[in-house]
């Protein structure tokens, strides 16, 4: 049974109520945050919990009068659930009001917090990699923002699947942008890592910069520019990078291989390197 955090309290899941009128339910008004525990520690949750500060600011949604205590609650409530390696999705919305658009929630804003077990390293997409699909970006232009309006990516993640593909990488008139819930890494003829540079046209992937990090620290040669979609027909490599994902191969884009259509070294390595940091980290963190 899944204890879950909400708004001040740890509850039963089938126990909790949200308001109909809560914002994020009529308006979308809200922002998330998904943040991976390895042997009970998380991974670079301080980047985690800036970027949702990020998110709030940019959305104007007032921050959760638990923010402060946000680490310590993750803690608990994946003791509570018994987690030991997983997942804390974390939703903030603005909270209820009368259904307005304008009209500001007098009360607090609503947080929920919930756990769950994952086992990333061992995942398919993980150990074998994945194949994708590539569809064009159609969503608003602040993709820089963590929203829970995700529409865009659940409607592009089922199409892959009835294409008989695991994902969707967006592209929009420069390159591709990122995976639906993903930033991706293309590795060159030369050796070089490919990833697009920051914007508003794609999220600030925290798995991105620890990637971009511990590459750096081995020597790859970064280039943070646009990939062009017809440079994955000539890619030595391609993969994407998420909290859950950790570092995926992708295997082939729109049914054409990539290089010979099996996960590549370089992807390999910085699994290596990452899977390293992230049992690392657990120890590093334990205090935080
Ligand atoms: N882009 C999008 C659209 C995402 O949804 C995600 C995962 N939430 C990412 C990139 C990767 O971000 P992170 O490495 O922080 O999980």
């Amino acid at each position: 049974m899944s204890i879950i955090f909400l708004n001040g309290a740890y509850v039963r899941a089938e126990d909790a109520r949200i308001s109909p009128f809560d914002r994020g339910f009529t308006f979308g008004e809200g922002v998330y945050e998904v943040c991976i525990a390895v042997n009970g520690n998380f991974v670079d949750a301080p980047a985690h919990l800036a970027r949702l500060d990020r998110s709030l600011a940019a959305c104007g949604i007032t921050a959760p009068p638990e923010r402060v205590e946000l680490h310590s609650i993750m803690k608990e409530l994946l003791q509570k659930n018994d987690v030991r390696t997983g997942l804390v999705y974390l939703q903030v919305t603005s909270g209820v009001s009368p259904r307005n658009f304008t009209t500001c929630p007098e009360g607090r804003s609503t947080l929920m917090m919930l756990a769950q077990a994952s086992d990333f390293e061992q995942t398919p997409a993980f150990r074998d990699g994945i194949h994708v699909q590539l569809q064009e970006d159609i969503r608003w232009l602040h993709r820089d923002i963590k929203t829970t309006m995700l529409l865009p990516q659940v409607m592009a993640k089922r199409n892959a699947l009835a294409n008989g593909v695991s994902d969707t990488l967006f592209y929009d008139a420069l390159g591709i942008t990122e995976g639906a819930s993903s930033n991706v890494f293309l590795v060159d003829g030369h050796g070089t890592l490919v990833t697009r540079p920051l914007s508003n046209l794609l999220l600030a992937g925290c798995t991105r910069e620890r990637i971009l990090e511990l590459a750096q620290e081995a020597g790859f040669v970064i280039d943070e520019r646009p990939i062009q979609r017809a440079e994955l027909a000539t890619a030595a490599e391609c993969f994407v990078t998420s909290a859950t994902y950790l570092v995926a191969p992708v295997l082939s884009v729109d049914g054409r291989a990539i290089a010979d259509g099996k996960a590549g070294q370089v992807t390999r390595r910085l699994q290596h390197l990452y899977c390293a940091y992230i049992a690392g980290e657990g120890r590093a963190c334990a205090d935080i």
